[in-house]
């Protein structure tokens, strides 16, 4: 077992080394032949449990029979790991596999909880002894998913018209996929984007160093909107870098308990001087704590994101309200803002999946952000949070956005398994909504205080 991990480690190492496959491909990859190696060697090498087939439990500790220090270690894995038998009946499944396969406590037939026809078509393969390849796949909903199942053919030694079983082994390769998709979004945007200012400085340089050398005037007047030009550069790369961290774990729900009705607060409280500048009035309107299940420092740039957009895009003397809300049923949170009338617009930009069915007992809890500024047009709600979608003729002011905000907010939204949605009436202002559910146990004691 030792020689077999570490012969699996040199080859790795020595791609990774020559540059073959990257460090981390390469440790992947070593741990997975080990797992794979030492799970053959415990189901086949080792002595045969003929026992009838069952599902492996987690034991409370390890055992000291080598055959149950097997099946303990199988239960932990964290990876799914499957004996199909003959007709593709499910032999024996790790918790990891019932979980990711929502197998009950009776035996199932496997193509009915994974319909995917070649890894089907694999495992009839490995039950007739015959070697396989590894077969990938990808699925999309309810989230992006990218499996790549190993099958491996195990002769069990037993008598009948039916030695064989098949190995299933299911390793998750969404991490890696979108870190891959990820880098090269980051890559494609970053050059992109950062192409119209480097052009513009290089251009003044040029004049810096040509005709303007003597003039003062000019010079000052160059160097100011150089600075500008690197303090869009410096954003840009910002909010890239912060997509790209907010996109590659969005597969991944929070699980902390953070309170929006504070977020909302300390929102104000930094960027009370911005909107001061402009002359605007900012102030909350939130219950006094207000939980949500999320992560704090995602859920603090939500707000900072639709709060400062709703400064840069009002006008000097009008107010923005940042409004907070807890207990209300998934209806109640995605339809209770009218505050602009019915000439509104309205588009949901992301909803909570699953069956609105089962989210009947969830509360949630709403953040909304509402300004009397310059509005937009219904035709451009749907593409806010394309990336880079600003819309036309719209004044931000000086200091132009990115066009990436609202593509954080959204993602930092669905994340949260929570939903986002906009409302809009040109001249008359906006009113941008997210809203997350709230931990349950709080969630029912507020429900019954409302109730009362
Ligand atoms: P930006 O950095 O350009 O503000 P965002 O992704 O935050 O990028 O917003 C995308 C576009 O949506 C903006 O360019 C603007 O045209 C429009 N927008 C966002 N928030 C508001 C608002 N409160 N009022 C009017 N228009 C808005």
């Amino acid at each position: 077992m030792i020689a077999l991990i570490a012969i699996a480690t040199v080859v790795f190492m020595v791609l990774a080394v020559t540059g073959g496959i990257g460090v981390w491909e390469a440790i992947a990859s070593a741990a997975a032949i080990a797992a794979l190696g030492f799970i053959y060697y415990l189901l086949v090498t080792a002595p045969v449990n003929r026992e009838p087939p069952a599902i492996i439990a987690p034991a409370a500790r390890p055992a000291e029979n080598p055959l149950q220090l097997a099946d303990t270690i199988v239960a932990r894995l964290p990876t799914p790991v499957l004996v199909i038998g003959p007709g593709g009946r499910i032999e024996q499944a790790n918790p990891a596999a019932r979980d990711f396969l929502g197998l009950g406590a009776e035996g199932a037939q496997l193509s009915a909880v994974l319909r995917q026809p070649k890894v089907l078509e694999s495992i009839s393969g490995a039950l007739r002894g015959e070697n396989q390849k590894p077969v990938e796949y990808s699925t999309f909903a309810p989230m992006e998913s990218h499996i790549r199942a190993h099958v491996i053919p195990l002769k069990t030694g037993q008598e009948g018209p039916f030695p064989w079983r098949a190995l299933l082994v299911m390793a998750d390769e969404t991490s890696i996929k979108r870190a891959d998709r990820m880098r090269a979004d980051f890559l494609a945007n970053a050059s992109h984007e950062l192409r119209t200012p480097l052009a513009s400085l290089a251009g003044f340089i040029e004049t810096l160093r040509g005709h303007a050398r003597e003039d003062i005037g000019a010079r000052d007047r160059f160097l100011s909107i150089m600075h500008d030009q690197t303090e869009r550069m410096r954003r840009l790369i910002d909010d890239l870098l912060s997509l790209s961290r907010v996109e590659m774990d969005e597969h991944l729900p929070p699980n902390d308990e953070v309170d929006i009705a504070a977020i909302a607060r300390d929102t104000i409280d930094v960027l009370g001087p911005i909107a001061r500048e402009k002359g605007v009035l900012i102030e909350a309107d939130a219950d006094e704590a207000t939980l949500v299940v999320g992560q704090r420092d995602q859920l603090i740039e939500v707000a900072q994101n639709l709060v400062e957009n709703a400064i840069k895009y009002s006008a000097s003397g009008s107010r923005v309200v940042i409004e907070v809300r807890g207990g209300l049923t998934r209806d109640q949170a995605e339809h209770s803002s009218h505050a602009l009338g019915n000439q509104a617009a309205r588009v949901a930009i992301a909803l909570p999946g699953g069956p609105i069915s089962g989210q009947a007992k969830r509360r949630f809890a709403v953040m909304r952000v509402r300004d009397a500024g310059v509005g937009i047009e219904r035709r451009h709600l749907p593409r806010l949070s394309e990336r880079f979608y600003r819309v036309d003729g719209q004044k931000s002011g000086p200091k132009e956005g990115t066009g990436l905000g609202l593509a954080i907010v959204k993602h930092i939204i669905s994340r949260h398994r929570g939903g986002f949605i906009v409302e809009s009436a040109q001249g008359e202002g906006s009113v941008f909504s997210v809203f997350m559910p709230m931990p349950a146990a709080k969630a029912a004691i507020q429900d019954a205080a409302s109730t009362e």
